[in-house]
């Protein structure tokens, strides 16, 4: 049987959090910040690095908190710029976390624009009839700590990635809650953990350069614009009448369009800033030239950016992209109106890089060998 840690992370402790726990020890209040700069500044992966904390400090951490609550299992790198993870939680749960490398001109890859895509759920309970994540339903809620603790394994690869890397620590451009889950149905671990990643004490991450994705909750919606960090927000639309939209995402049954735009123009008119709405290309479900028109309509009243995702292909779902001439018809109609929008060139589709294909994946493969003892997967 593996050894499961009861501890909590302490990549879910805020500094006061932490603060308060070692002040119930009779620790001095500037403990806290100097633990989180070992985890946070310099990636400290064990106890015994901090050298500045006393051993039996170091031995009451170990005790009282988890390091590092995920395991990378898998790294997988695509002929293209992404590269994915598959992480390991203590209770043998299976994240994803994928970082996307955007290449600028004669610099090379070490240069390019980072963003790192995160997953705030085990599974999904919003059942999207066209996603890898919502197949199996919901397993459990992430964590904060395990939510920032992907940002940790991300950073603990990069720094290993080029000597320069090392050296300097690697850092990344944007952060978008767009992997496993429906992040603003664990909203109160999703706040804490940006919370965290957004700290001078923590990663120190920009929340201009954080975006949250939805299916589309509204009452989160309203309360994610009340929130004083501002991040930014995207929409997965993927249907721009509530036919369309029910047909493949059933949360439009209690959010239908006439209560979610309304929802999204209130959080653009609160920050000022540009929401994006995610519309997947699926053919003959939403690629037709009149749900473009409508796409179009939608997007020039609510001021918001257009991304066009053509569709990547799950294993036992009927769904299909449409043909290359046939996104970029649709995007004609947008392009011709000049809304601001991207066709997203595939990206990861070789190392399953969809949403929750890759743990599907993993999980399949793992319930074929169920007879075996489960082994301890190896760090990479
Ligand atoms: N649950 C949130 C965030 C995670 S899903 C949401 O739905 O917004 C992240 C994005 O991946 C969403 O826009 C989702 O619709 C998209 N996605 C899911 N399955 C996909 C597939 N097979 N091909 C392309 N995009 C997919
Ligand atoms: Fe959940 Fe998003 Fe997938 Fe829908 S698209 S099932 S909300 S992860």
């Amino acid at each position: 049987m593996k050894f499961v840690p009861t501890q909590p992370p302490l990549t879910g402790e805020t500094l006061d959090s932490l603060t308060a726990r070692l002040q119930e020890r009779g620790e001095p209040a500037f403990r806290a910040k100097q633990i989180l700069d070992w985890v946070y500044k310099k990636r400290a992966r064990s106890w015994d690095e901090m050298l500045n904390l006393g051993k039996p400090l170091r031995a009451w951490l170990a005790d009282t908190f988890d390091l590092s609550p995920a395991t990378l299992v898998l790294g997988k790198q695509s002929h293209d710029v992404t590269d994915k993870l598959l992480l390991e939680l203590r209770d043998r749960s299976l994240i994803e976390t994928v970082i996307i490398r955007a290449p600028q001109e004669g610099v090379g890859l070490d240069h390019s624009r980072k963003t790192i895509c995160i997953s705030t759920q085990v599974g999904c309970a919003m059942g999207c009839t066209f996603c890898a994540s919502g197949l199996a339903g919901l397993k459990r809620d992430l964590s904060a700590g395990e939510i920032v603790a992907q940002l940790l394994q991300v950073c603990y690869r990069e720094d290993a990635r080029t000597p320069r890397a090392r050296a300097e620590l690697a850092s990344f451009d944007n952060i978008v809650v767009m992997g496993m889950g429906e992040p603003l149905a664990n909203y109160d671990a999703l706040i804490r953990a940006l919370t965290i990643v957004n700290a001078g004490w923590g990663l120190g991450f920009g929340a201009r350069r954080i975006t949250v994705s939805t299916s589309g909750l509204v009452p989160q919606i309203l309360r994610l614009a009340a929130e004083p960090l501002g991040f930014r927000l995207a929409i997965s639309l993927h249907g721009a009448t509530d036919d369309v939209r029910t047909q493949i995402m059933p949360v439009n049954q209690a959010y239908p369009l006439a209560k979610l735009l309304p929802a999204v123009q209130a959080f653009s008119a609160q920050h000022g800033r540009m929401v994006s709405l995610e519309f997947i290309l699926i053919e003959g479900v939403n690629d037709s030239l009149e749900q473009a028109g409508l796409l179009r309509d939608i997007a020039r009243d609510l001021h918001a950016h257009v991304n066009l995702i053509p569709y990547n292909t799950v294993e036992g779902l009927p769904w299909k992209r449409p043909s290359a001439t046939r996104q970029e018809r649709f995007a004609d109609v947008l392009r011709a109106a000049r809304i601001s929008v991207t066709l997203r060139r595939e990206k990861g589709g070789d190392i399953d890089a969809a949403c929750g294909q890759l743990r599907l994946k993993t999980e399949r493969e793992r319930e074929l060998s169920a007879l075996h003892e489960p082994s301890v997967p190896t760090p990479l």
